[in-house]
């Protein structure tokens, strides 16, 4: 079997939808698990309605959830022209009743918890899901009967022996040559059968998830550009097509905010062994990227990718010199309060951090004040360079700098896995610092 996963963008009307259908249909023989996401910016229109509840707004959230019925019916009309199965009807009614009594019900509390968050996003992929299973007359699998998750909801740990147990029970009977299974991304369920999501963008993950709990053949991630390109090309429009790239750069693109995938999507595929292919639905006879186990690029910098906004945090202490334990005792203090750290660079008697800007940092910064003197540098952006051949490349480093010209590097962090390094930047510096590096390391030949 394989798994076809679809994008936002790529349900986004009926227009999208029929040539979706078209690409299920050729896929047909290979026994197709179709993963969707929400149909276009869904979503945000729920969490947008979800917020207005919490807000106490209950005419906000109503009309928002009338435009996204509105939009939705829409849909299923033009696909059906005019004459949708009843039982299509019937299924996205029972839906919309669902969203309204749980945006009431948060309006009622004005209190949005992140468990009634999961429930109310849950809805954008049960509708596509419908509407898309009832045009290509697959079957519909409610993915939270297999995608089992622990109970940190909006951001959900995906239970892998769990899920190749439920797949095989509720997904494998259905599946074979010839028709097509749908199911939604990003939603799961915990034991309980409370709804989760894995996290914005969480349709990849999966699809991954899915394709290794059915040793899938291959995993397709079907969206708006022809693969993973050399840079976001909403930066840098030059970017071009990665052909192919390796699991472990694949992941550190996806790690350091190459939006194209979500960054644990290739985990699951790792550990299987299914190659990931990204592909544009508009089109598939197009170039496109295959990111396998297999493939040694040996590309010094096969691309760069960019987060932001970042919040670097310089820890000092004049006996930093003379104490042994400094670093563990400063780690302690991050893993105490569960403050995450992505980058680190250490000097004599500093150490530089970079931690997520919306990290509550109150509490950190007292038990530091303890040993420590802090420097907060807020709306920083971090930019990464990924590629096989980076640490065995010489005069990488120079040629780096050089092409940033008068762009200033607050922090430079060579990953221990030796494929990545990482710059720390002004925030408002990101998209010249990007095209800077593009055209002079990777565009070059
Ligand atoms: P989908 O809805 O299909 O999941 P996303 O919007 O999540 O699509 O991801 C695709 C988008 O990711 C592209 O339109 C592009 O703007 C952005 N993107 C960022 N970095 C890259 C990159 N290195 N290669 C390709 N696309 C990228
Ligand atoms: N619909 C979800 C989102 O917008 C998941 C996804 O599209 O991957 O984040
Ligand atoms: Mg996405």
């Amino acid at each position: 079997m394989i798994v076809l996963k679809f994008g936002g963008s790529s349900v986004a009307d009926a227009a999208c939808m029929r040539q979706v259908a078209g690409l299920v249909a050729a896929a047909l023989p290979k026994a197709p698990l179709v993963v969707l996401s929400a149909m276009g910016k869904t979503t945000n229109g729920l969490f947008a309605a979800a917020k207005a509840a919490e807000a106490g707004d209950l005419a906000g959230a109503m009309e928002r959830q009338r435009a996204l019925m509105a939009a939705h019916r829409q849909t299923a009309t033009e696909l059906f022209a005019g004459a949708a199965p009843e039982t299509l009807d019937v299924a996205l009614t029972d839906l919309f009743g669902e969203l309204e009594l749980l945006l009431r019900g948060v309006a009622l509390l004005r209190e949005l918890s992140p468990r009634s968050m999961d429930a109310i996003a849950s809805l954008g992929e049960r509708l596509s899901t419908r509407i898309f299973a009832a045009f290509v007359g697959g079957a519909w699998v409610d993915a939270r009967t297999v995608l089992r998750t622990d109970e940190v909801f909006g951001e959900a740990v995906p239970q892998q022996a769990a899920i190749r147990a439920l797949a095989a029970e509720h997904m494998k009977p259905l599946l074979g040559a010839g028709r097509a299974v749908v199911t939604q991304g990003y939603i799961g369920a915990t034991a309980d059968g409370l709804t989760t999501t894995l996290g914005r963008g969480g349709s990849d993950y999966s699809a991954a998830l899915f394709g290794a709990a059915l040793a899938a053949e291959e995993v397709q991630i079907w969206t708006d550009v022809e693969g993973v390109l050399t840079c976001d090309p909403r930066i840098v429009p030059e970017a071009l097509p990665i052909p192919d790239l390796s699991f472990a750069e694949a992941a550190e693109l996806a790690a350091f905010g190459a939006k194209v995938l979500h960054p644990a999507t290739i985990q699951p595929a790792v550990e299987a062994r299914i190659p990931v292919t990204v592909r544009h639905t508009q089109k598939p006879e197009g170039r496109f990227t295959t990111i396998s186990a297999e493939v040694r690029s040996g590309r010094p910098i096969t691309a760069l990718a960019s987060r932001g906004p970042v919040t670097v945090l310089t820890v000092s202490s004049t006996r930093m010199l003379a104490q042994s334990g400094f670093l563990a005792r400063l780690f302690e203090v991050f893993g105490r309060r569960g403050v995450s750290v992505d980058l680190v660079a250490t000097a004599e008697v500093s150490v530089s951090l970079t931690v997520e800007a919306d990290e509550p940092l109150k509490a950190l910064l007292e038990d530091l004040a303890a040993f420590a003197t802090v420097e907060i540098h807020e709306r920083r952006a971090i930019i990464a360079a990924v590629g096989e051949r980076l640490k065995s490349t010489p005069g990488l480093g120079a040629k780096l700098l050089t092409a940033l010209g008068d762009i200033n590097v607050e922090m430079i962090s060579m990953g221990a896995n030796e494929i990545n390094l990482s710059l720390v930047v002004k925030e408002e510096s990101t998209a010249e610092a990007l095209r800077r590096l593009h055209r002079v390391l990777v565009g070059a030949p």
